[in-house]
């Protein structure tokens, strides 16, 4: 598994690139380096990487812009290791379908830890994609196409919305800490926070729910998590 592992790593330091490169080498991984972000595009386009490390600060265009355009190709983990420290940062970077967000400096260890956990969630997410539907009410859900719809008209949920509302359908029924949600999602607890986690739900809401004051599918419950309703 590991020896046929490819990751992108950007990232215009030249060295912190050729460390974060030798250890990745160390550990059996194909590397691919990128310096700039259109570089980074260039090569994820050619190279179809299993994992992506993502330096947000890049010389040409935005780390954030280059999360987008590879979300809309394809759902490989992306792992954001930047210099920025704002809690900002790291929401819209995760709300732009990053998986990961890890700040520099860090130990080879976390970052070798963070890759297993992108990799595990790459194939745990990939094998749980039952061919099914989901349809409750105006809602449905296209487990094989992963496409969700609206009273009939196709949304468009961001990798990580689509990735909640799995989460809440497999467990209907049943309270789910914010705390559970953010593991499950992020891999971290400490990369997802609890405002974090309701950006993305309010997010997730407005498109799925016709009152989100009132919702009908996704319930709060104040102080613990969320519950998708059981009926
Ligand atoms: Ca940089």
């Amino acid at each position: 598994m590991v020896d046929h592992m490819s990751i992108l790593v950007v990232e215009d330091d030249k060295y912190i690139m050729s460390l974060i490169t030798m250890f990745l080498k160390d550990e059996g991984y194909k590397t691919v380096a990128a310096a700039t972000g259109k570089e980074a595009l260039a090569l994820f386009y050619a190279n179809n990487p299993d994992i992506i490390l993502l330096d947000l600060g890049l010389p040409d265009i935005d780390g954030m812009e280059v999360i987008r355009q590879i979300r809309e190709k394809s759902d490989a983990p992306i792992i954001v290791v930047s210099a920025r420290e704002e809690v900002t940062d790291k929401i819209s970077a995760l709300y732009s379908g990053a998986d990961d967000y890890m700040t520099k400096p860090f130990y080879p260890g976390e970052l070798l830890a963070r890759i297993r956990v992108a990799q595990r969630k790459k194939d745990s997410i990939n094998h749980s994609d039952h061919l099914g539907m989901f349809t409750r009410d105006n809602l449905r859900v296209d487990y094989g196409k992963g496409l969700v719809f609206v009273d009939g008209n196709e949304v468009h949920l961001t990798p990580m919305e689509y990735k909640l509302l799995k989460l809440l359908i497999a467990n209907k029924g049943k309270v789910l800490t914010h705390s559970y949600i953010i593991n499950q999602i992020w891999g971290y607890g400490e990369t997802g926070d609890a405002n974090g986690l309701r950006v993305f739900m309010a997010s997730l809401r407005r498109k799925i729910e016709k009152d989100t004051a009132n919702p009908r599918f996704i319930l709060t419950q104040v102080g613990i998590g969320y519950r998708f309703a059981d009926n």
